[in-house]
Protein backbone atom coordinates (compact mmCIF):
# COMPACT_ATOMS: atom_id res chain seq x y z
CA UNK A 1 0.00 0.00 0.00
CA UNK A 2 2.89 2.39 0.96
CA UNK A 3 4.43 1.48 -2.69
CA UNK A 4 1.32 2.52 -4.39
CA UNK A 5 1.21 5.67 -2.47
CA UNK A 6 4.70 6.35 -3.29
CA UNK A 7 3.66 6.23 -7.19
CA UNK A 8 0.28 7.69 -7.00
CA UNK A 9 1.84 11.41 -5.47
CA UNK A 10 3.85 14.69 -6.74
CA UNK A 11 7.70 14.14 -7.15
CA UNK A 12 8.52 16.49 -3.64
CA UNK A 13 6.08 14.44 -2.12
CA UNK A 14 7.34 11.32 -3.11
CA UNK A 15 10.94 12.19 -2.30
CA UNK A 16 9.53 12.92 1.48
CA UNK A 17 7.61 10.00 1.53
CA UNK A 18 10.51 8.23 0.59
CA UNK A 19 12.80 9.86 2.64
CA UNK A 20 10.52 9.25 5.71
CA UNK A 21 10.02 5.43 4.69
CA UNK A 22 13.93 5.36 4.49
CA UNK A 23 14.05 6.75 8.01
CA UNK A 24 11.45 3.73 9.32
CA UNK A 25 13.46 1.45 8.04
CA UNK A 26 16.67 2.67 9.74
CA UNK A 27 14.57 2.63 12.93
CA UNK A 28 13.17 -0.63 12.41
CA UNK A 29 16.53 -2.11 12.07
CA UNK A 30 17.78 -1.54 15.34
CA UNK A 31 13.94 -1.04 16.51
CA UNK A 32 14.18 -4.81 17.44
CA UNK A 33 17.73 -4.69 19.01
CA UNK A 34 15.68 -2.12 20.93
CA UNK A 35 12.82 -4.22 22.00
CA UNK A 36 14.90 -6.56 23.52
CA UNK A 37 17.19 -4.70 25.26
CA UNK A 38 14.27 -3.28 27.06
CA UNK A 39 12.98 -7.09 28.27
CA UNK A 40 15.80 -6.26 30.53
CA UNK A 41 14.24 -3.49 31.52
CA UNK A 42 14.22 -4.46 35.45
CA UNK A 43 18.20 -5.45 34.91
CA UNK A 44 18.73 -2.07 33.11
CA UNK A 45 17.02 -0.07 35.62
CA UNK A 46 18.95 -1.49 38.48
CA UNK A 47 21.86 0.34 40.32
CA UNK A 48 24.37 -2.27 39.46
CA UNK A 49 23.97 -2.58 36.29
CA UNK A 50 26.46 0.71 34.83
CA UNK A 51 28.77 -1.48 37.02
CA UNK A 52 28.28 -4.31 35.74
CA UNK A 53 27.87 -3.25 32.03
CA UNK A 54 31.00 -1.36 32.43
CA UNK A 55 33.27 -4.75 34.23
CA UNK A 56 32.01 -7.51 31.68
CA UNK A 57 32.68 -5.39 29.01
CA UNK A 58 35.88 -4.26 29.87
CA UNK A 59 36.81 -8.08 30.28
CA UNK A 60 35.16 -9.55 27.50
CA UNK A 61 37.19 -6.89 25.52
CA UNK A 62 40.76 -8.20 26.70
CA UNK A 63 39.82 -11.94 27.13
CA UNK A 64 40.58 -12.41 23.89
CA UNK A 65 44.12 -10.24 23.78
CA UNK A 66 44.68 -12.37 26.84
CA UNK A 67 44.00 -15.60 24.75
CA UNK A 68 46.57 -14.39 22.35
CA UNK A 69 49.59 -13.19 24.68
CA UNK A 70 49.11 -17.00 25.50
CA UNK A 71 49.38 -18.65 22.37
CA UNK A 72 51.21 -16.08 20.09
CA UNK A 73 54.25 -16.53 22.43
CA UNK A 74 54.24 -20.39 21.43
CA UNK A 75 53.44 -19.16 17.39
CA UNK A 76 55.56 -17.28 15.62
CA UNK A 77 52.85 -16.80 12.70
CA UNK A 78 50.93 -15.10 15.31
CA UNK A 79 54.50 -13.11 17.52
CA UNK A 80 54.46 -10.85 13.99
CA UNK A 81 51.68 -9.06 15.19
CA UNK A 82 52.80 -8.12 18.18
CA UNK A 83 53.99 -4.61 18.32
CA UNK A 84 56.87 -5.47 21.45
CA UNK A 85 57.38 -9.38 20.34
CA UNK A 86 59.97 -8.78 23.05
CA UNK A 87 57.99 -8.15 25.77
CA UNK A 88 55.26 -10.50 26.97
CA UNK A 89 52.75 -10.00 30.15
CA UNK A 90 53.31 -13.23 32.77
CA UNK A 91 50.17 -14.42 34.63
CA UNK A 92 51.79 -12.62 37.33
CA UNK A 93 51.62 -9.16 35.97
CA UNK A 94 48.08 -9.69 34.61
CA UNK A 95 46.60 -10.65 38.18
CA UNK A 96 47.39 -7.36 40.15
CA UNK A 97 45.85 -5.76 37.08
CA UNK A 98 42.37 -7.48 37.25
CA UNK A 99 42.70 -7.19 41.08
CA UNK A 100 42.81 -3.32 40.83
CA UNK A 101 40.09 -3.61 37.79
CA UNK A 102 37.30 -5.01 40.28
CA UNK A 103 38.35 -3.01 43.53
CA UNK A 104 37.91 0.08 41.08
CA UNK A 105 35.05 -1.41 40.00
CA UNK A 106 33.34 -2.04 43.48
CA UNK A 107 34.69 0.84 45.52
CA UNK A 108 34.85 4.08 43.36
CA UNK A 109 32.71 2.91 39.75
CA UNK A 110 29.94 1.73 41.62
CA UNK A 111 29.16 4.24 44.21
CA UNK A 112 29.98 7.16 41.37
CA UNK A 113 27.05 5.38 39.11
CA UNK A 114 24.51 4.76 42.29
CA UNK A 115 24.55 7.96 42.55
CA UNK A 116 23.88 8.73 39.15
CA UNK A 117 21.05 6.59 39.34
CA UNK A 118 19.80 8.25 42.38
CA UNK A 119 20.01 11.26 40.95
CA UNK A 120 18.82 10.82 37.14
CA UNK A 121 16.78 7.40 36.73
CA UNK A 122 17.05 6.38 33.48
CA UNK A 123 14.21 6.83 30.89
CA UNK A 124 13.99 3.93 28.13
CA UNK A 125 11.37 5.20 25.02
CA UNK A 126 9.49 2.88 23.47
CA UNK A 127 11.43 3.91 19.78
CA UNK A 128 14.68 2.92 19.16
CA UNK A 129 17.20 5.65 17.55
CA UNK A 130 17.70 5.62 13.71
CA UNK A 131 20.99 4.24 12.67
CA UNK A 132 22.54 7.21 10.80
CA UNK A 133 22.07 9.47 13.80
CA UNK A 134 23.35 6.87 16.19
CA UNK A 135 26.38 6.61 13.93
CA UNK A 136 27.23 10.37 13.64
CA UNK A 137 26.36 10.50 17.37
CA UNK A 138 28.93 8.01 18.27
CA UNK A 139 31.38 9.53 16.04
CA UNK A 140 31.18 13.23 17.50
CA UNK A 141 31.01 11.67 21.04
CA UNK A 142 34.47 9.73 19.99
CA UNK A 143 36.20 12.80 19.04
CA UNK A 144 35.12 14.98 21.90
CA UNK A 145 36.05 12.45 24.40
CA UNK A 146 39.51 11.99 22.35
CA UNK A 147 39.92 16.30 22.62
CA UNK A 148 39.12 16.13 26.21
CA UNK A 149 41.22 12.97 27.28
CA UNK A 150 44.36 14.69 25.06
CA UNK A 151 44.05 17.99 26.99
CA UNK A 152 43.77 16.02 30.38
CA UNK A 153 46.67 13.34 29.21
CA UNK A 154 49.06 16.45 27.64
CA UNK A 155 48.60 18.56 31.05
CA UNK A 156 49.70 15.54 33.16
CA UNK A 157 52.75 15.03 30.93
CA UNK A 158 53.81 18.63 31.25
CA UNK A 159 53.14 19.17 35.08
CA UNK A 160 55.51 17.44 37.09
CA UNK A 161 53.30 16.98 40.37
CA UNK A 162 50.03 16.00 37.87
CA UNK A 163 52.60 13.14 36.74
CA UNK A 164 53.75 11.50 39.39
CA UNK A 165 50.61 11.79 41.40
CA UNK A 166 47.97 10.84 39.05
CA UNK A 167 49.25 9.32 35.91
CA UNK A 168 52.91 7.87 36.86
CA UNK A 169 50.79 4.62 37.33
CA UNK A 170 49.31 4.20 34.09
CA UNK A 171 52.66 4.48 33.06
CA UNK A 172 53.68 1.09 35.01
CA UNK A 173 53.69 -0.72 32.08
CA UNK A 174 56.07 0.57 29.27
CA UNK A 175 55.03 -2.37 27.33
CA UNK A 176 51.44 -2.93 27.23
CA UNK A 177 48.64 -5.54 27.70
CA UNK A 178 44.76 -5.55 27.24
CA UNK A 179 44.54 -5.33 31.45
CA UNK A 180 46.74 -2.52 31.65
CA UNK A 181 44.19 0.08 29.57
CA UNK A 182 42.49 0.63 32.95
CA UNK A 183 45.41 0.33 35.12
CA UNK A 184 45.58 3.49 36.85
CA UNK A 185 45.03 6.27 39.50
CA UNK A 186 41.50 6.84 40.82
CA UNK A 187 41.70 10.79 39.54
CA UNK A 188 42.89 9.25 35.95
CA UNK A 189 39.66 7.00 35.97
CA UNK A 190 37.30 9.29 37.56
CA UNK A 191 38.24 11.67 34.65
CA UNK A 192 37.86 9.28 32.00
CA UNK A 193 34.24 8.01 33.12
CA UNK A 194 33.77 11.70 33.46
CA UNK A 195 34.89 12.65 29.87
CA UNK A 196 32.78 9.22 28.40
CA UNK A 197 29.57 10.08 30.45
CA UNK A 198 29.27 13.77 29.80
CA UNK A 199 29.85 13.85 26.23
CA UNK A 200 26.29 11.62 25.18
CA UNK A 201 24.33 14.00 27.85
CA UNK A 202 25.25 16.98 25.83
CA UNK A 203 24.64 15.32 22.91
CA UNK A 204 21.03 14.25 24.45
CA UNK A 205 21.57 10.94 22.65
CA UNK A 206 19.13 7.90 22.98
CA UNK A 207 20.09 5.29 26.20
CA UNK A 208 20.96 2.80 22.78
CA UNK A 209 23.87 5.26 21.54
CA UNK A 210 25.23 5.98 24.80
CA UNK A 211 25.67 1.70 25.22
CA UNK A 212 27.02 1.62 22.05
CA UNK A 213 28.96 4.48 22.82
CA UNK A 214 30.29 3.16 26.04
CA UNK A 215 31.36 -0.18 24.22
CA UNK A 216 33.19 1.37 21.55
CA UNK A 217 34.94 3.28 23.62
CA UNK A 218 35.97 0.61 26.10
CA UNK A 219 36.77 -1.61 23.32
CA UNK A 220 39.23 0.87 21.40
CA UNK A 221 40.69 1.43 24.48
CA UNK A 222 41.20 -1.87 25.25
CA UNK A 223 42.53 -2.39 21.39
CA UNK A 224 44.86 0.48 22.09
CA UNK A 225 46.50 -1.03 25.13
CA UNK A 226 46.52 -4.84 23.61
CA UNK A 227 50.37 -4.37 22.46
CA UNK A 228 49.01 -5.78 18.96
CA UNK A 229 48.60 -4.39 15.63
CA UNK A 230 46.25 -7.34 13.64
CA UNK A 231 45.30 -6.63 10.20
CA UNK A 232 41.82 -5.72 11.19
CA UNK A 233 42.90 -3.22 13.12
CA UNK A 234 40.92 0.06 13.95
CA UNK A 235 44.00 2.37 12.45
CA UNK A 236 43.76 -0.44 9.03
CA UNK A 237 40.19 0.42 8.61
CA UNK A 238 40.29 4.58 9.16
CA UNK A 239 41.95 6.15 5.94
CA UNK A 240 44.69 9.02 5.88
CA UNK A 241 46.50 7.99 8.72
CA UNK A 242 43.47 9.79 10.77
CA UNK A 243 43.57 7.19 13.68
CA UNK A 244 46.69 6.57 15.39
CA UNK A 245 45.72 3.30 17.25
CA UNK A 246 47.38 0.42 19.45
CA UNK A 247 50.63 1.34 17.71
CA UNK A 248 50.30 5.05 18.35
CA UNK A 249 49.43 4.57 21.53
CA UNK A 250 52.01 1.55 22.24
CA UNK A 251 54.79 4.05 21.16
CA UNK A 252 53.18 7.12 24.50
CA UNK A 253 53.85 4.38 26.50
CA UNK A 254 57.73 3.77 25.16
CA UNK A 255 58.63 7.29 24.48
CA UNK A 256 56.69 8.75 26.92
CA UNK A 257 56.77 12.36 24.88
CA UNK A 258 54.45 12.23 22.49
CA UNK A 259 50.96 10.62 21.15
CA UNK A 260 48.67 12.28 23.85
CA UNK A 261 45.38 11.87 22.03
CA UNK A 262 44.07 8.30 22.65
CA UNK A 263 42.60 7.54 19.00
CA UNK A 264 42.99 10.22 16.54
CA UNK A 265 45.93 11.87 15.38
CA UNK A 266 45.04 15.26 14.28
CA UNK A 267 45.67 16.91 17.79
CA UNK A 268 49.24 15.57 17.86
CA UNK A 269 49.75 16.50 14.20
CA UNK A 270 48.41 20.58 15.49
CA UNK A 271 50.14 20.47 18.98
CA UNK A 272 53.73 19.27 17.20
CA UNK A 273 53.46 16.05 19.13
CA UNK A 274 52.76 13.30 16.74
CA UNK A 275 55.10 10.67 16.46
CA UNK A 276 54.64 8.37 13.68
CA UNK A 277 54.98 4.83 14.52
CA UNK A 278 56.47 1.83 12.49
CA UNK A 279 53.28 0.13 10.86
CA UNK A 280 51.88 3.65 9.75
ZN1 LIG B 1 50.71 9.17 29.41
ZN1 LIG C 1 47.82 4.11 28.03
Amino acid sequence: ASCRALMNCSLPHRVLLGSLMEGQRDRLCLQSLWDFVTTQEPLIKSPFFPVLFSFTAYMAFCLPYIALDFLSIRLPDLRKYKIQPQNYPSLGMMVPCIIQSVYHHVVLIFPVTFLHWYWRPMHLPVMAPELPEVLLQVAVCLLLFDFEYFLWHLLHHKVPWLYKTFHKVHHKHVSTFALTTQYSSVWELLSLGFFAAINPLLLGCHPLTEMIFFLVNIGLSVEDHSGYDLPWSTHRLVPFGLYGGAPHHDLHHLKFKSNYAPYFTHWDKLFGTFMESHSN
